[in-house]
């Protein structure tokens, strides 16, 4: 079976600029061969009915070698709101995504790897974290929100597992530091966690509780003299297999209270980290299964922000936002290589992104995704406006997730055979929707979260 629809990122530009210049080489020979001059004079003594003639004439001997448009996911232009410079930074962004990732990341993919040195050293590069929360140390940037939820996109739209990798580290774990860290906490960790010299991890889920954690965390904590004791298992933690500090939430066995913890998880000999393996979606997210046995964390290392579970909360709202860019740039990488596929993949000696049936299924997704953009972006300026509730949070999570599954299901029916396969990439998003579709906060939570705020009832048992 021949194999010339396989595309990959680095080829969709070549591609484009190729199908453009194809006209300029025909017009270079023609050049060679006849009079030009003759023949614009020729053509502009021609009234406007025979021009349009020719025109129809020559579309059609070109059976589809017209000029074929360039594949842009963003149609509304929501990257508008960006000045030149950030504008410049996310396409960086996207280029070091697409040109250094995207080659090794199914092969990453199958080993259940995340490629840390390879994220670590282009995001440190590209000091995305910085034009994000900004050098100070208490208040990130005006718009950082934005930014943050257009840079989370531009990076799921190579690898939705990569953007996890940064949203746990610069989302979870930062704006955890950022809400409930001391002065003292944030001056250690804070530029080391900006520039990626320590990558950070994040415990509040566990074995036998994940929907159920605001109230039923089983993760103990007691206070020991100048230290705290942690005792407990936690599951599923993003990047805990190489992180340096894990922020480890736990309930107090005296007064009840969810309190915070930095774990120095590389000296810590009461922390044990186990690869959590066989996972079909974000496989090159490294999860992990935490034990902890009578860990010890000096008291210095509590956050002094964090007394109750609303606190955990309050970091939650933010990166469920976080998540619902995800979605978007998840469901922006499988419609471009769908598009590109439909461009070039021919049946019935024509290209496939010329039957009618195919091009409704390439509008379809790209509805859901303008209607995804506009959604998050409203919802980032919302929170940085400090506008933001829970109930906002999670509609845009649910709708986002929901709406990423049916567009990369599109994606991988539009690609036929190849939707299954790797090596066209969309496998990848199909799968790691899925994951998306269940984490921080399920369809079905974050639903009754905002089923709560519209009828007034809570229907959470
Ligand atoms: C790839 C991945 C990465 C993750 N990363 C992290 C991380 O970095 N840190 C971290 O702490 N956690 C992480 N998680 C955990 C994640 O947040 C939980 O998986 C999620 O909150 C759901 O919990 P659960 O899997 O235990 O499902 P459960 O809570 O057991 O839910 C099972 C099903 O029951 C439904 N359900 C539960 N309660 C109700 C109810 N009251 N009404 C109706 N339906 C209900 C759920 O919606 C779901 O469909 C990650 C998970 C995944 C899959």
């Amino acid at each position: 079976m021949t194999d010339n629809a396989s595309l990959d990122f680095a080829q969709l530009g070549p591609l484009m600029k190729l199908a453009q210049s194809l006209d300029l080489a025909a017009v270079a020979e023609l050049a060679e061969r006849v009079d030009l001059g003759e023949l614009i004079g020729l053509v502009s003594r021609m009234d406007e009915g025979t021009l349009a003639a020719m025109k129809k004439m020559m579309d059609s001997a070109s059976n589809g070698k017209a000029e074929v448009p360039p594949i842009e996911s963003d149609f509304y232009d929501i990257r508008d709101i960006l000045t030149d410079e950030e504008r410049r930074v996310m396409q960086q962004l996207y280029d070091f995504m697409a040109g250094e990732v995207a080659p090794i990341i199914n092969d990453y993919w199958m080993r259940d790897e995340t490629p840390v040195e390879v994220l670590r050293e282009g995001m440190r590069r590209l000091d995305v974290p910085t034009l994000i929360y900004g050098e100070d140390i208490h208040a990130r940037a005006p718009h950082a929100a934005v930014l943050e939820g257009i840079a989370t996109m531009e990076i799921a739209r190579v690898d939705p597992s990569s953007a996890t990798f940064f949203g746990v580290h610069g989302g979870l774990v930062m704006q955890s530091f950022m809400q409930c860290a001391s002065d003292e906490q944030k001056a250690e960790w804070f530029p080391r966690l900006r520039h990626f010299d320590v990558i950070g991890a994040f415990a509040l889920a566990e074995p036998k509780v994940g929907s159920g954690v605001a109230g039923g965390l089983t993760t103990t904590c007691r206070r020991d003299g100048d230290d705290w004791v942690l005792n407990g298992q936690k599951k599923w933690s993003g990047n805990a297999t190489f992180a340096d500090l894990v922020i480890v939430w736990a309930r107090d066995e005296d007064d009840a209270s969810v309190r915070g913890f930095i774990v120095r998880a590389k000296e810590n000999p009461g922390y044990a980290v186990e690869k959590i393996t066989g996972k079909t979606a974000l496989r090159v997210v490294e999860n992990g299964l935490i034990t902890l046995t009578d860990c010890r964390v000096p008291e210095s290392d509590r956050l002094p922000g964090c007394t109750a579970f609303r606190d955990v909360a309050n970091v939650l709202r933010v990166t469920r936002a976080g998540v619902a860019w995800i979605a978007v740039g998840c469901a922006m990488g499988a419609y471009e290589h769908a598009l590109a596929y439909a461009q070039t993949r021919r049946q019935f000696g024509r290209s496939i992104g010329s039957f009618q049936l195919v091009q409704d299924k390439l509008v379809q997704m790209l509805g859901n995704i303008t209607a995804m953009q506009t959604m998050c972006l409203k919802l980032s300026r919302l929170q940085d406006e400090g506008r933001l509730t829970d109930e906002q949070a999670s509609l845009a999570k649910v709708f986002t997730a929901s709406r990423c599954r049916e567009t990369v299901a599109l994606a991988r029916e539009l690609l036929g055979g190849n939707g299954i396969l790797l090596d066209h990439h969309v496998a990848r998003f199909f799968a790691d929707a899925e994951a998306i579709y269940s984490y921080e906060g399920t369809h079905e939570i974050n639903t009754l979260i905002v089923g709560r705020a519209i009828t007034g009832t809570g229907a959470f048992v």
